[in-house]
């Protein structure tokens, strides 16, 4: 019996993860969920699944939460950050899946690898703001760090059980999005549910976005370098617009292997959540005879700026990547609020790198402070436009 804590219980992933889970209640028991301010979708997960605990974001979260649990489920009711470590370390919890998006999910993500525990990892900020600290956690105390992104999770199973002897290159694939052939003139009129409706998955509206510039597979890129420790030099980006093949893995015989199957997360979910068995997830046959042409390309970098400036923050190192996430995740927000055009977050990131080259990250709060640096620069930046 596995013993959970969802982490993003509410999000795109999370919803994913206890689909998985309530196909198999005899491997899995819900030990704690948490879900920001999403309460009556939070509230539903609590009656079905009766966690011990249910984390929300402040105070009046966790009294609506509890109005609707009283006298039905004996879930007790935490809000704020450090209740969200407390869920992640918990000593009756061995798996955290750790699918808080942005920034907000490194400190509860840290705090499950601190406890040693088995770490499915969807909120690749963590690794792309601090990839050396992290690792490091990991290593340190016996965590073991699954991939949940489905690019990970394909090279994953792609790479040998047991170091990297003879491997070439780490091909990951990105679908394009969906502005992969609309005219560059148009992009900058493009609105936030454009940018939100992706070809082939459904996700959360930030990494929708992320996905529509390419920044997506920017951070995976950083993502790749540190779960893998593979120099940015033997990781290529491929454009493969059907979503089948999730990524690759080249050897040196010239053998590319590759992992398949429909773009549905719960594959990754399940492959992650049973990790070393197999179980059902719920995902249909792939069938490959109905997926017709496989296409692959290379990405055209002036149409995918923001891909250009994470291979750039990644050769930078030190707190760039950091930088890089932070005035992302601030123009990604400003776009969806339509406070910036689609074509100007890219812009904004680009001016945030210039204006913050050198930032340390050292320590955690070397970290901390060149994402509360460029917090402050991007917007400083987005306001200057408007
Ligand atoms: P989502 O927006 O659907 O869900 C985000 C979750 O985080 C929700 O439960 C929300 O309540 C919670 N949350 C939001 N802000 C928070 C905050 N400040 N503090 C605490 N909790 C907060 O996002 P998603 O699409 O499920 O993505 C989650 C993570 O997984 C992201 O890091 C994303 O990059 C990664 N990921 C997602 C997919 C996908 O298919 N959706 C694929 C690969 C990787
Ligand atoms: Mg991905």
């Amino acid at each position: 019996m596995r013993r959970l804590t969802i982490l993003g219980a509410t999000g795109s992933i999370g919803v994913s993860t206890l689909d998985v889970v309530a196909r198999h209640p005899d491997r899995f028991e819900v030990v704690a969920l948490s879900g920001h301010r999403q309460i009556d979708k939070l509230a539903e997960q609590c009656l079905a699944f009766a966690p011990k605990l249910a984390v929300v974001a402040d105070a009046d979260a966790a009294s609506a939460l509890r109005g609707k649990l009283a006298g039905r489920v004996p879930t007790e009711v935490m809000h704020g950050s450090e209740a969200l470590e407390t869920i992640a370390a918990l000593p009756e919890v061995d798996t955290v899946m750790a699918a808080i998006v942005g920034a907000a999910g490194l400190r509860p993500t840290l705090a499950a690898a601190r406890s040693g525990k088995r770490i499915l990892l969807a909120n690749k900020e963590s690794l792309v703001m601090c990839g050396a600290v992290f690792m490091h956690e990991v290593a340190s105390n016996g965590a073991t760090l699954l991939p949940i992104d489905s690019e990970h999770n394909a090279v994953f199973q792609c790479l040998p059980t047991q170091g990297r002897a003879g491997v070439r290159r780490i091909l990951l694939t990105a679908s394009g999005g969906p502005f992969r052939c609309t005219p560059l003139d148009q992009l900058d009129h493009v609105t936030p549910d454009q940018a939100c409706a992706h070809p082939n998955w459904e996700m959360g509206r930030k990494i929708s976005v992320d996905s529509a510039t390419m920044m997506n597979k920017g951070l995976e890129v950083i993502e790749a370098h540190w779960l893998f420790d593979t120099a940015a030099e033997r990781i290529d980006v491929v454009i493969h617009p059907q979503s089948i093949v999730h990524s690759m893995v080249e050897y040196v015989d010239g053998s590319v292997l590759a992992q398949m199957g429909n773009p549905d997360m719960r594959t990754p979910i399940a492959h992650a959540l049973a990790w070393p068995e197999r179980i059902e997830s719920g995902v249909g046959a792939l069938d490959l005879a109905m997926s017709a042409n496989l296409v692959f390309e290379r990405p055209d970098l002036d149409r995918f700026p923001c891909l250009r400036l994470a291979f750039a923050a990644l050769a930078a190192g030190q707190g760039t990547p950091a930088v890089l996430n932070a005035a992302n995740e601030v123009a990604v927000a400003a776009f969806l609020e339509r406070r910036l055009g689609f074509r100007a977050i890219a812009d904004v990131i680009a001016e945030t790198l210039d204006t913050l080259p050198d930032m340390p990250a050292t320590t955690l709060d070397d970290v901390f402070a060149a994402d509360a640096a460029a917090r402050q620069t991007a917007q400083r930046a987005i306001r200057a436009r408007t």
